[in-house]
């Protein structure tokens, strides 16, 4: 096993939580679009020629990815941008708010935590800046850019129509069960955090594929509510953390 099918089009390729490439590793997501492919995240530098070589066993070539959409600037989900860009000649794509970030391996992408995991890579260019709202074309199929800021200042997420379900592809915006995950990370907005949790309940996604923890395929749209209810709960502010 290679690489897990979760859907048409949309396969794991890689991450640590599934044993699919290396420590350190956020899920990472291959959307298959005929002939291009789109990587969602490239993890924290260490799982590279595994999700390459796990991309190869599916029959497919790494050389047809058109673009590695980092969710945000965290070590964990840009750590393999120079290795897959230079192996692959793929494009970059990221928020411009975090342009800067992921290209000097600033303070918000964690670099200093990576480093205490025992992670080190170099960063590369952003190619592709993104604002929210554009959309992208791999082969037959277009992407959504959603900018989500409150994990980060620059966060997207990807939403994806197949056949009648809405994927939507998530970073560390939200997660299954309504699980909050890390929220006091350098960047983090609160406020920002609750009103981008809002807006991806509007979007009633089928599907969740999270940067981290499993994901949902289907009745994601319940997860976000739980979410967005946890969100607005009293003790939401004075705690800094709880799964
Ligand atoms: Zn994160
Ligand atoms: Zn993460």
């Amino acid at each position: 096993m290679y690489c897990l099918k979760l859907a048409d089009r949309i396969y794991l390729i890689g991450g640590m939580a599934y044993g699919y490439s290396a420590q350190g590793d956020c899920n990472m997501y291959l959307i298959d679009g005929g002939g291009e492919l789109a990587l969602i995240d490239t993890g924290g530098g260490d799982g590279v020629s595994r999700v390459l070589s796990n991309i190869r066993n599916m029959g497919l070539d790494p050389s047809s990815l058109k673009v590695a959409i980092d969710t945000h600037c965290h070590y964990d989900h840009i750590g393999g941008n120079k290795e897959i860009k230079e192996l692959t000649g793929c494009e970059i794509a990221a928020h411009v708010a975090e342009k800067e970030e992921i290209e000097t391996l600033g303070e918000l992408s964690l670099y200093e935590m990576a480093g205490d995991r025992g992670l080190s890579f170099e960063p590369t260019n952003v190619d592709i800046l993104l604002d929210g709202g554009e959309r992208l074309s791999i082969g037959d199929l277009e992407l959504e850019i959603i900018h989500n800021p409150g994990h980060t200042p620059g966060g997207i997420s990807i939403k994806l129509k197949g056949g009648d379900a809405t994927n939507l592809f998530s970073g560390d915006i939200a997660s299954a069960q309504g699980n909050l995950n890390f929220i006091n990370g350098p960047g983090f907005d609160l406020p920002e955090w609750k009103l981008s949790i809002k807006k991806l309940l509007e979007l009633k996604p089928d599907r969740l594929f999270p940067g981290h923890g499993t994901f949902l395929l289907s009745g994601a749209v319940d997860d976000l509510i739980l979410l967005d209810q946890k969100m607005n709960a009293p003790w939401i502010n004075i705690v800094t953390s709880v799964g």
